[in-house]
């Protein structure tokens, strides 16, 4: 199947995308976001990215996303219960906010932060934020029955109350624009072309991609596809038809620590193993399907397996097409080969083509793939961190249980 070729609006218009990295490092169980799941590949490892945007001729920042708040332990209460289960380990050293003041940036400055979906991985601490700060969320949001007002007024939901205290929250509109691409709804963001939203169905209710225009050009561009959770692993969309597995994996993707793999290392490593595909599929096939869909299991972290799977059929011909480099918010290879804010505040990624970027980043997720038998990379974190130290969650959570189960044990006794 050939990528079909997407088009893009032109303009001259471009914005400046720079990464953060959130810091948030978790591990989370494989059979709620890729299928079929690998033996030795259980364990997904995620990090996460977000990305400040800087629109010159209005002078406006605005953030797409903002990680996982530093207190993680201060969400709301469904999700401390979640918080251990689904997510085995977690920790977070620096929230955005923190992040953003640190390098200089008032908090004053950000008029908009956009939520690519409302997960609290990707909501970070909005009250850190002055009021004047809107929050812009996808379709069907506002009328969603578990979300507003937030907790503790709402006491199931997975938001907080103090996240909108005061505050505008803009709801995107899709049905107000006939824009339209690569078979994804488009909202312009600024007007002028620089910045699109994409409504990109199926993990959660309102989920939301960014398409930024980095560099304006007669071919019409180039563009950083901003994924949020479209899917959480890239395998989901890699190989493909366009960028083949190479016969040999490039050493300089590899990881050498310990020593796993034989050098030069032939892709039938991972190719032989190919979760998708039959034993008599041909190699040629073997290098150019994905290695997984997203998951149809009962605990699916996509709430509509179908569209989800849907949206990230379309966004192979985003990621087929050589003008756009597709960025999802758990991509490790992006912390490890881009650029971010963290250590590189001058920096940004405009010029990803230029440079090689997306050659650079594609194969790193082979590493987390079994091989030979063995499992692929280790964990990124194991437990709970608090305050940079591990953190016996349990145990605390026994004790205040244990606490409570004496104090209501004292009320009975004085009822
Ligand atoms: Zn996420």
């Amino acid at each position: 199947m050939a990528a079909a070729s997407i088009n893009f609006p032109r303009s001259p218009s471009t914005i400046r995308v720079r990464m953060i990295d959130t810091t948030a490092r978790m591990t989370v169980r494989a059979e709620s976001f890729v299928e079929p799941v690998q033996p030795g590949h259980e364990i997904l490892n995620l990090s996460a990215v977000a990305f400040l945007l800087e629109h010159e001729p209005s002078g406006r920042k605005v953030m797409f996303d903002l990680g996982v708040r530093k207190d993680y332990w201060n969400y709301a209460a469904i999700l401390q219960k979640r918080i251990g289960t689904v997510i085995p380990s977690l920790r977070v050293d620096k929230g955005v906010p923190e992040i953003l003041e640190d390098k200089g940036i008032d908090l004053g400055s950000i008029s908009s932060v956009i939520w690519s979906h409302y997960h609290w991985d990707h909501v970070g601490n909005m009250a850190l934020f002055p009021t004047a700060t809107e929050i812009v969320v996808g379709p069907g949001f506002k009328i969603a029955p578990q979300l507003l007002p937030g907790f503790p007024q709402k006491v199931d939901s997975p938001l907080l109350v103090s996240d909108f205290e005061g505050r505008e929250l803009r709801e995107i509109d899709f049905t107000k624009s006939n824009l339209q691409m690569g078979g994804f709804k488009a909202y312009d963001f600024f007007g002028d072309g620089s910045f699109y939203l994409l409504d990109t169905p199926g993990h959660c209710i309102g989920h939301m991609c960014g398409l930024a225009r980095t560099t304006s050009a007669n071919d019409g561009g180039t563009f950083l596809l901003l994924g949020g959770d479209i899917c959480h692993f890239v395998g989901d969309i890699r190989p493909n038809v366009t960028y083949p597995l190479p016969d040999t994996i490039p050493a300089d993707v590899l990881d050498h620590d310990p020593p796993y793999f034989p050098l030069p290392c032939p892709c039938s490593l991972f190719t032989d193993h190919h979760p998708q595909l039959s034993d008599d599929a041909s190699s040629h096939e073997r290098q150019r399907t994905p290695f997984y869909k997203v998951s149809t299991h009962s605990a699916s972290a996509y709430v509509d397996p179908r569209a989800a799977q849907h949206s990230v059929d379309k966004l192979l011909d985003f990621e087929q097409s050589s003008n756009v480099m597709v960025c999802l918010a758990h991509d490790e290879a992006l912390l490890k080969h881009l650029p971010a804010l963290n250590e590189n505040p001058g920096l940004d990624l405009n010029d990803w083509q230029s440079r090689g970027w997306k050659d650079k980043t594609r194969w790193d997720w082979l590493n987390e793939l079994p091989r030979n038998g063995k499992p692929g990379r280790k964990s990124i974190v194991e437990g709970f961190w608090r305050d940079g130290k591990p953190w016996d969650r349990s145990k605390e959570q026994m004790q205040q249980k244990g606490e409570k189960a004496v104090e209501e044990a004292k009320q009975d006794k004085t009822q």
